[in-house]
């Protein structure tokens, strides 16, 4: 305490006005660097290294709003994770690109081609089945729902198996299987099922899910169903289903189209269209496990 009384003296700066004048001006210098700082951090300009897609939202999974060639500059507005939200100088276009395609020191995940899936255990759950038949069509097809579903999963399961993926099924043939039976747990479960109403006009897929949990992995299948998919997209809604209620892991309930309508009734029954959605939910699964 005395050197410091010693130096404030030495310096005549004993008395408290001259103090508090110092004080504040160092804090303003502060500010105005923090400040400087900031702007830097915030509205940098950028430019992008390869040829790229700007997409609506911070990952793959979202739209692309168009394509963007090496070289390009835009104003860096924001970041979530890897992905940097961009505008054009002239505020024309916005939205985000992957931050490895940029200038910025931004890195791809270690192995782009590493398969998300290998060593994923994916329940695949194939709706109704036995006595229980499901949803069926009015036409002369007579389509009944738990055929399909059945035919959808082993479908499905070749594919993911092909990933490296593991793959259990709560039922493989014709057989009844009560809800809680379903039960069976791994990284994500797929239940899958067909729409019905009285009215033929209704169709298109929705993606259920319930618990909080679910909500990613709903999102992300819809938004690859959606985009390879020809029936209308009804988009993820939260529903109070016994299959997502009563697990833990991420799960979800797929409607894909309506047995009741003869257009859906004619792409379920489709192998060619069966094909198109059960790679969308691969890719989408793939999307959702490299996050
Ligand atoms: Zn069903």
């Amino acid at each position: 305490m005395k050197t410091v009384n010693t130096w404030l003296e030495k310096h005549n700066l004993k008395n408290l006005p001259t103090l508090i004048v110092m004080v504040a001006f160092v804090i303003f210098i502060f500010m105005i660097i923090a400040f400087l700082n900031h702007n830097d951090e915030e509205s940098s300009s950028i430019y992008v290294t390869e040829d790229t897609d700007l997409r609506t939202g911070p990952n793959a999974v979202y739209p692309a709003i168009k394509s963007v060639d090496q070289g390009q500059n835009f104003n860096k507005i924001g970041k979530s994770g890897k992905w940097i939200e961009v505008e054009s100088s002239n505020h024309k276009d916005k939205g985000w690109v992957a931050g490895w395609h940029t200038n910025l020191d931004i890195q791809a995940d270690a192995d782009p081609n590493a398969n998300p899936l290998k060593d994923k255990t994916i329940v695949l759950d194939p709706g109704h089945g036995g006595s229980d038949q499901g949803a069926s069509s009015n036409t002369k097809k007579h389509s009944t729902e738990k055929v399909y579903t059945l035919k959808t999963a082993k479908e499905l399961k070749t594919l993911l198996e092909k990933e490296g993926a593991t793959v259990n099924m709560t039922r493989s043939s014709d057989t009844y299987v009560s809800l809680d039976d379903r039960n069976i747990k791994g990284d994500a479960y797929i239940s899958i099922h067909n729409d019905s109403l009285k009215s033929s006009k209704a169709n298109g897929t929705t993606v259920y899910w319930f618990k909080d949990n679910q909500k990613v992995l709903a999102e992300t299948l819809n938004a690859y169903i959606q985009k390879k998919a020809l029936l209308t997209n009804k988009g993820a809604r939260q529903e109070n289903f016994q299959v997502l209620r009563q697990t833990d892991v991420p799960a979800v309930l797929l409607e894909l189209g309506y047995i009741s309508n003869p257009t859906d009734e004619n792409m379920i029954t489709n192998q060619l269209h069966r094909h198109i959605v059960e790679q969308a939910v691969v890719d989408g699964l793939s999307a959702y496990f490299s996050e």
